[in-house]
Order: C-alpha cells, then sequence, then structure tokens
C-alpha cells in the first residue's frame, strides 16, 4: 500500500511524502523546503529515493539539491527544472510514467502556470499529484502559458475518473472561495462548500486534497463553460470563458 503523508512549510505550501513499503522507495513531490521534508522523512524513518518536480518553481524545486545531496535520490521532472540550478536526472513529459516500487504513475502535461508542468497521476491508486495546476477552487496563475493552453491542461485534470484524489501544492482555498462565490453565487454546492472550508480553516485543517467529482461541482475554472452567461459571454468558446475568469480572479481583492 502507499502511504501519503503530506504537510504544511513554508507560508502556505504543502510537502507530501509518498512511501512505498515493500519496495522501501520514498518519493516527494515537489521540495518547497529541503530542510523540513529532510526532517519530516527521518521523523517517519523512510529515505528519500526519488524526487517527482511538477514545474521550475523555487517552491516547487528549490530543495532538490539539496535533498539530493543528502540522499543520492534520483530526480526526475520537466526539463524547464533546470532553469533552477541542474535538470532532473530524468526528463518527464506527457506519456511518460515513473515508478516507485511497483506503483506508477502517469505524466500528465499540464501547462500554462508555467510552460513546462506536469502532474503525476497514479490511476490504480486514484491520486494526482497536481503542483499549481488545479487548486481546490482555483487554478494557477498564467505566468508563462496562454488561456487555451491552461483550460486543454485542466481538461486533462477533468479527464481522470470522478472519485480521483487531487493534491495541490497550496492552501489557498478560502481566497478561492470567495472569488468562486462572486462568479458562481447561486451554486449550492459552491455554497455548502463554502462552510465547510470556513470550518475547516477556523480549526487550522487543511483543504487539501480534494476529490474531482467536487472540483468539477464547484470550481469556477472547471464551470467556464457553464458560466458564460453569467460573464456576458454566452457564445464564446470555452477556453475565452475560462481566460475571462482566470483575469477576473487576478484583479479580485
Ligand atoms: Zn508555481
Ligand atoms: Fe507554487
Amino acid at each position: 500500500m502507499l502511504q501519503i503523508h503530506q504537510f504544511p512549510v513554508l507560508e502556505d505550501n504543502y510537502a507530501f511524502l509518498v512511501h512505498d513499503d515493500a519496495s522501501g522507495e520514498t518519493t516527494c513531490i515537489d521540495t518547497p523546503d529541503a530542510a523540513a521534508i529532510l526532517a519530516e522523512a527521518d521523523r517517519k524513518g523512510w529515505r528519500i529515493t526519488q524526487i517527482w518536480n511538477t514545474h521550475w518553481h523555487p517552491d516547487h524545486a528549490g530543495g532538490n539539491s539539496e535533498i539530493k545531496a543528502r540522499t543520492g535520490c534520483i530526480v526526475s521532472g520537466p526539463q524547464e527544472v533546470e532553469r533552477i540550478g541542474q535538470a532532473p536526472d530524468r526528463v518527464v513529459k506527457h506519456g511518460d510514467t515513473v515508478k516507485l516500487g511497483a506503483f506508477t504513475a502517469n505524466v500528465i502535461d499540464v501547462g500554462g502556470h508555467t510552460l513546462g508542468h506536469i502532474a503525476y497521476s497514479l490511476p490504480a491508486e486514484k491520486v494526482a499529484f497536481v503542483g499549481d495546476s488545479i487548486f481546490a477552487l482555483g487554478c494557477g496563475r498564467l505566468f508563462e502559458g496562454t488561456a487555451e493552453q491552461m483550460w486543454n491542461s485542466l481538461s486533462r485534470i477533468a479527464a481522470l475518473p470522478d472519485d480521483t484524489t487531487l493534491y495541490c501544492a497550496h492552501e489557498y482555498t478560502a481566497s478561492n472561495a470567495r472569488f468562486a462565490l462572486s462568479v458562481d453565487p447561486d451554486n449550492a454546492a459552491l455554497r455548502a462548500r463554502n462552510d465547510e472550508i470556513t470550518r475547516l480553516r477556523s480549526d487550522n485543517k487543511p483543504t487539501v486534497p480534494m476529490k474531482l467529482a467536487a472540483e468539477k461541482a464547484t470550481n469556477p475554472f472547471l464551470r467556464a463553460p457553464l458560466l458564460k452567461a453569467a460573464i456576458g459571454m454566452p457564445t464564446a468558446p470555452d477556453y475565452e470563458a475560462f481566460g475571462e475568469i482566470r483575469k477576473r480572479k487576478d484583479n479580485f481583492r
């Protein structure tokens, strides 16, 4: 069985250690804080054997060199990770697979936040590590890609089974919920989820991971095709409606 250990690091990031008892392998999904991740692995008694990077940003790949120096682990990730130091040991792209013991993860292109952003989906476990592509009730900012590229990326995530558990890299949910309610105020599922999020956060509990089905029902970015009339773009292509909602979020206070 796969064990997934999630813990908060930095201001609002989550770190993830994924451990396979049978092989003794442990991978960390991104490296936001090398010291915290190494300490947590020690505490668990897990030896980090791999890193799987989602994109090049420092709060995702900034701890690679320190963790690799300390553990000798193998780094898999997109080519763009070379931008913060060294290229991954194994460059992976859409359609590739990576292994943790007997477990297989499919690499999915989710470019948009950065051009080379990838996600790791473990279909047998019905879990996916999505970095800064989709967030609970949100999605990554378009720093490098276009709205069309990001829409296609989100559509790839939406094509996973509805009961897939999504592990995103930031606790942005409460502020995402405020924006979501501003564009989709009549959505009863969203209102109920907002109440739940308020409860969780007031108890200082994480809202991550989340189920894909819940995102489909409440995430305004995935719901762009259904919100066209509400945003005054009844005949726009889906990606343009998505782009408009993303723009509104960028300017939302
Ligand atoms: Zn990022
Ligand atoms: Fe990030």
